[in-house]
């Protein structure tokens, strides 16, 4: 039980320091718990309002709350947003002068400072303060990256397990967005932690509308879905720099108010578009991931994934940036092959490759779901949700199945004649009979089954032999130059009369005004 005159600082304390009148969800509990000294680990979405449970804390306590961060260029925000509330804090780096560091030491010692932000690889510098005399908090944010778990890990995380060894009877709060089991486990670990009380969040977010495109014609479609939203926020997430800045280009030449943001950009230049966005100076952001960690912006309107992103607690914690005012947001995905083969190339060789390959299988079945998709997303992080949302793109739109098998047929039997040697594009060519080089020069305009598929067009076929993987009909061989190749399914379909369910492709009607 919490002591009762620092029970009856709370909410005084909120109100005057943050200026609401009450907390949100578990916050209270949280706070109670860290103020008893218990250690604690809080999952909450991005946007859930992590802060409060270390700060506020931190100005009830007699000493220092040692914040630690990874993100020294957000450490200055922050602390620059708590001196604005009037609340002591400053944060620490070894690329400040030694004056400085100095002056921080003796605002420390004179119990002057409330939070102080450090990040990982700067702690070793604070031995001196590392005591139990001055430092009676720690809160660990981000603590997702001291697991290799972790979709962000960072070496520089997994020290910190020393600090429950030097500083035993100090609480520790770990906080995170990231919520699977494995990663949760392991912070508790490598902590030394074990006991931690463990608080978890809702990750539901119940306004932000779900919906998941195939990548056909992606800029004409951003386009368009801007131009119904002339007003409202909006971040576009990108897995390059160089494409977030040609995607930037083409919505400036159709009178969009765009910029780009990635980390080979300088700091001014970052800066500049970080302020402009959140003053509502520009309305689009083209992005790589890099950006949105700490922005404080409640009303972004929507986020659009150009790019698949490379597993469900990136994308999750990306959307999550929408729709912090609570009101209705939209969250929209386009799901591209090309995409997820180039995300495996990357993951290629990294040492845990097979973790993060898993990860991308889990984000490519959400993409293709036929299933209420935040049904998928919450059981994701552990959550079962009773009823379909009625706000994601399949609630509201379910599938309509069609008799696919003579399309599956027609497209398996010329995958059999081109001998599981050709990828999608040459499948596609002689299905509807093309007659180009490649068709000519490899005799494929030869074959029985060239032109079978000419009444459909290439963009449907391309949608149709998408559906046909992910049934598992035929698969694309990655090692042998993305072959489209027969699987034990096959057999049925050619040779065993299996009926084989389609949807319909999804129409992208062409507009005028676009420039792409
Ligand atoms: P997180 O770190 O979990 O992403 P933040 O701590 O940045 O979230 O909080 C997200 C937003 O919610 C901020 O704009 C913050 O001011 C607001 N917020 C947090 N707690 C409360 C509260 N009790 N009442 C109203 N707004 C809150
Ligand atoms: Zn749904």
């Amino acid at each position: 039980m919490l002591h009762i005159e620092l029970q009856d600082k709370l909410f005084p304390t909120l109100k005057k320091y943050f200026g609401y009148d009450s907390f949100r969800d578990q916050q209270q509990s949280i706070v109670e718990s860290v103020l008893s000294k218990n250690d604690n680990l809080v999952i909450m979405p991005t946007g859930g309002g992590k802060s409060i449970c270390f700060q506020l804390p931190a100005l009830l306590f007699e000493g220092l709350t040692l914040v630690i961060s990874p993100l020294i260029a957000l450490m200055k925000d922050q602390v620059d947003g708590l001196n604005a509330n009037g609340i002591s804090a400053n944060f620490f780096n070894s690329s400040q002068e030694s004056l400085e560091q100095t002056k921080i030491f003796e605002k420390v010692i004179n119990k002057q400072i409330k939070l102080l932000y450090v990040a990982p690889e700067s702690l070793s510098l604070l031995q001196n303060i590392l005591t139990e005399n001055y430092i009676s908090c720690i809160a660990i944010d981000e603590a997702h990256c001291i697991s290799s778990w972790g979709h962000d890990f960072r070496p520089s995380y997994q020290q910190l397990g020393f600090l429950k060894k030097v500083l035993p009877n100090t609480p520790i709060i770990a906080l995170t967005a990231t919520a699977d089991k494995a990663t949760r486990t392991d912070i508790l670990e490598q902590l030394n932690i074990s006991n931690a009380t463990q608080f978890l969040s809702s990750f539901d977010r119940k306004n932000i509308e779900l919906e998941v495109r195939p990548a056909n014609d992606r800029v004409l479609q951003i386009i368009k879905f801007i131009r119904k939203k002339p007003h409202e926020a909006g971040i576009i997430y990108c897995l390059s720099r160089k494409s977030t800045e040609q995607l930037a280009t083409k919505l400036q030449q159709n009178g969009i108010s765009a910029v780009a943001y990635h980390a080979g950009l300088n700091f001014e230049e970052r800066t500049k578009a970080q302020e402009n966005f959140i003053y509502d100076k520009i309305q689009v952001v083209c992005a790589t991931i890099a950006f949105g960690m700490g922005i404080d912006k409640s009303n972004v309107r929507w986020v659009i994934h150009y790019n698949m992103p490379k597993n469900i607690e990136g994308y999750y914690q990306e959307i999550g940036r929408c729709g912090r005012d609570g009101l209705p947001a939209n969250a929209l995905l386009f799901h591209s092959y090309a995409d997820v083969i180039q995300l495996r190339k990357f993951m290629n060789g990294a040492s845990n490759e097979e973790v993060q390959l898993a990860k991308l299988e889990r984000m490519k079945q959400f993409s293709e779901a036929t299933t209420c998709r935040r049904k998928i997303l919450l059981s994701y992080f552990g959550e079962l949700l009773s009823e379909n949302c009625e706000n994601c793109d399949v609630c509201k739109n379910p599938p309509q199945f069609f008799n696919g098998t003579i399309i599956a047929q027609k497209a398996l039997s010329v995958i059999s004649r081109l001998k599981e040697i050709e990828a999608v594009g040459t499948v596609i060519d002689v299905l509807r009979g093309a007659h180009n080089a490649t068709i000519l020069e490899k005799g494929y305009n030869q074959l029985k089954s060239h032109g079978v598929g000419s009444d459909i067009s290439w963009r449907d076929w391309q949608q149709y032999i998408i559906q046909l993987i992910n049934q598992g009909y035929c698969e694309i061989a990655f090692h042998k130059n993305n072959a489209l190749q027969l699987t034990d399914f096959s057999k049925k379909v050619l040779f065993e009369k299996e009926v084989v369910e389609l949807t319909k492709p999804i129409e992208v009607q062409e507009q005028k005004n676009v420039q792409t």
